[in-house]
């Protein structure tokens, strides 16, 4: 049994502390909400009053907190120094690629391993212990970290050096949000086309333009497996969280000077569609906006 400080109780990290509660680790919580702390103390949790505390004694730091300021603030005024060497700093949160470099470099500089680790997958993940885990940092951080990660997820890769996982993150998610508009736009298209939705997945899911924004995760209501559509676009990924990691994706091409021309039209529309009022909304309701339904 390890004793596991855990920074940040929210959505995610609430179930990702429960199951390390679950496998027998001593997690000793820390949030700013009270409310936080009170949903990791009924799952087994230890609530302790500041993340200098949870950190004292601690095996492994791990922090799932909302952006990189948080980190930051969190690594350098409350973590460095309070934690023994010997502990492993892992943080979950998806952050910018800077930060993540910058605190894992000061965490070298302070005698700490350190990796960052976003993740894959959304609450309903985090709470059954079925998330993806992209890891950064050195080989001897990456296995210090593993054992701790794999409690939290199926599956846990080794990206690169510092930051590799929140690079390897934002591309994806880059990706994703790029191929859910031209998902949506083709099914918006096909419709006006006079195709029905359902014979025009029948035959893209099986020739070139399939993807998995169209097979696991369409975004037209009553077509291919259940998703947020079928749910009125309620749970799944948020637009809002969407929008947060294409603009963390531009942010990271400009500072390396890449073409992401997609990329770029992707969080314009997702800015567009947060502001109409879909920010709550799962991101495949992107479509409403992109077929003239969303209310204006
Ligand atoms: P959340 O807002 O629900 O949780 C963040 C928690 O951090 C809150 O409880 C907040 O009180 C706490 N917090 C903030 N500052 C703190 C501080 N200084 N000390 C202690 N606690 C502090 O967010 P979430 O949905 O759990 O997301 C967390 C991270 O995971 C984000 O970086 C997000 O982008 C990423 N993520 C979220 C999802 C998702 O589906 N929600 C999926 C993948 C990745």
């Amino acid at each position: 049994m390890a004793k596991v400080a855990f920074i940040g109780l929210g959505n995610m990290g609430s179930g990702m502390a429960a199951n390390l509660a679950k496998a027998g680790h001593e997690v000793r919580a820390f949030d700013l909400s009270e409310a936080a702390l009170a949903k990791a103390e009924a799952a087994g949790c230890l609530r302790v009053a500041s993340a200098a505390e949870a950190a004292t004694d601690a095996d492994a730091v791990v922090t799932m907190l909302p952006a990189g300021k948080h980190v930051e603030d969190v690594y350098e005024n409350s973590i460095f120094g309070a934690a023994p060497k010997t502990a492993i700093l892992i943080d979950c949160s998806t952050i910018d690629v800077a930060t993540a470099r910058k605190v894992i470099a000061d965490a070298e500089a302070a005698g700490y391993q350190m990796v960052d680790a976003p993740v894959s997958g959304g609450i309903a993940a985090a709470e059954a212990g079925t998330l993806t885990f992209m890891c950064g940092g050195t080989e001897s951080a990456f296995a210090a970290a593993k054992p701790f990660l794999e409690i939290m997820g199926k599956a846990v890769i080794h990206a690169g050096g510092a930051g590799a996982g929140q690079a390897a993150k934002i591309c994806n998610n880059m990706l994703l949000g790029a191929s859910m508009v031209a998902t949506c736009e083709t099914f918006a298209l096909a419709q006006k086309l006079g195709l029905d939705p359902a014979t025009f997945y029948a035959i893209s899911s099986q020739a070139s333009g399939q993807c998995w924004s169209m097979t696991s995760y369409c975004p037209v209501p009553g077509v291919g497996p259940e998703t947020p559509a079928d749910r009125d676009y309620e749970g799944g990924f948020a637009t809002a969280l969407m929008l947060k990691d294409l603009k963390l994706a531009m942010e990271a091409a400009q500072s390396v000077d890449a073409y992401t021309p997609m990329g770029a039209e992707a969080e314009v529309l997702y800015e567009r569609f947060a502001n109409l009022g879909g920010a709550g909304k799962d991101f495949s309701a992107i479509i409403k906006m992109i077929d003239d339904s969303w209310p204006k």
